[in-house]
């Protein structure tokens, strides 16, 4: 309950920024739909309502589905693939779960596989794989130890046309670190399909813009990760995501320790050295995956995980608090109060 008033003030934090006035303020038009475990909201500035009404429910019907799915814990394409996969024999996938795979195969690679929806098995042990937080415990080490040892990689699985087949049956696939990012790039898609040049796809602070709103950009907000409230804007320019990983998205606490859902596939326990990464990129899906992956790398590997998935926009709040942003963002974010953060700005070397 918290989390979703959270939301809402993120979203109507982004919204009230943008709606900074110009004077001459184009028509805008904003509704809001509970999808996939979020609040997604849906912004257009300057269409005749009935074309944005449309639109909203055209969205509305493609984030039902896509949220049915790619729900790893309930009946759906996705939860079919996980429960044939671990079998061992090949088996007939569709042509979306095909899609999402491969694309989400050539990030996991350029991310040196901190990025890796092949840890489904691990994800669920720790108790994610479902609508409620867990409550702990969390797994015994010899759990996790067990689950690594066979080696969680997309590798072991081979797609030729509609047909997939594993060499281990410890595979399972979670997307839920980038089909946010993949649909909400669906979205942009289907709009500008639409004629609709001017639009923010939000979901739940992960968004996509187009255009502007009027003759001003779109402002958003970027959450702190330690308080309900936001620690920087950006005007954004044109078409680009903003996408953010975080340990307060999802979490318990047991015994005096916090265990939150982004997992470090090579240790196999939640990657410890961050707060938070926001990833400004062109494709939603890329900056999703990027995020997650940054998350993972953390303060030592961010910068060279950045350049291997080529992303230049990048601000990572560590666990003390401390930001590290790449001099790309940093050269064009307003932080609210930036003399008292402690910032350390990185010209990534491909930027
Ligand atoms: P995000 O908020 O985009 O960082 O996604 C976090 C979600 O991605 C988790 O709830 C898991 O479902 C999944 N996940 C956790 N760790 C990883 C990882 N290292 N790589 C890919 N997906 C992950
Ligand atoms: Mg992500």
């Amino acid at each position: 309950m918290r989390y979703a008033l959270w939301l809402i003030s993120l979203l109507l934090a982004g919204i009230l920024i943008a709606a900074c006035q110009s004077p001459k303020a184009p028509v805008i038009f904003e509704e809001k739909m509970m999808v996939m475990g979020t609040v997604v909201s849906v912004t257009i500035a300057g269409e005749e309502d009935k074309l944005s009404n449309k639109a909203f429910h055209d969205l509305l019907t493609d984030f039902k589905y896509m949220q049915a799915a790619w729900n790893p814990w309930k009946k759906g394409s996705l939860a079919r693939v996980n429960q044939l996969l671990p079998m061992g024999p090949a088996f007939t996938i569709g042509p979306g779960i095909k899609d999402i795979l491969e694309r989400s195969r050539i990030l996991a690679q350029k991310s040196d596989g901190l990025f890796n929806p092949a840890i489904g098995k691990l994800v669920k042990l720790w108790g994610f794989h479902q609508d409620e937080m867990p409550e702990g415990p969390p797994p015994s080490d010899a759990q996790i130890q067990k689950l690594l040892t066979s080696g969680l990689t997309l590798d072991a699985l081979t797609v030729e046309g509609l047909s997939l087949v594993s060499r281990n049956p410890d595979i399972t696939l979670d997307f839920g670190g980038f089909a946010k990012g993949y649909a909400v790039d669906k979205a942009i898609e289907h709009l500008q399909r639409l004629g609709i040049k001017n639009a923010i796809v939000n979901a739940g602070g992960d968004l996509r813009a187009i255009g502007s709103k009027g003759d001003k950009p779109w402002v958003i907000g970027i959450r702190n990760p330690r308080t309900e409230g936001i620690i920087a804007s950006l005007r954004i320019k044109g078409d680009e995501s903003v996408f953010t990983s975080g340990d307060y998205e999802r979490f318990y606490d047991y015994k005096g320790n916090r265990y939150h859902h982004i997992l470090d596939p090579r240790t196999g326990y939640p990657a410890n050295e961050t707060r938070s990464v926001t990833v400004v990129h062109g494709d939603a899906a890329t900056a999703d995956a990027a995020a997650t992956a940054l998350f993972v790398a953390g303060p030592k590997r961010w910068e060279e995980i950045a350049k291997k998935m080529a992303v230049s926009e990048v601000m990572l709040i560590d666990k003390a608090g401390k930001i590290l942003i790449s001099a790309a963002l940093n050269a064009r974010i307003t932080f609210l109060d930036r003399k008292n953060l402690d910032i350390t700005v990185s010209r990534l070397v491909h930027e």
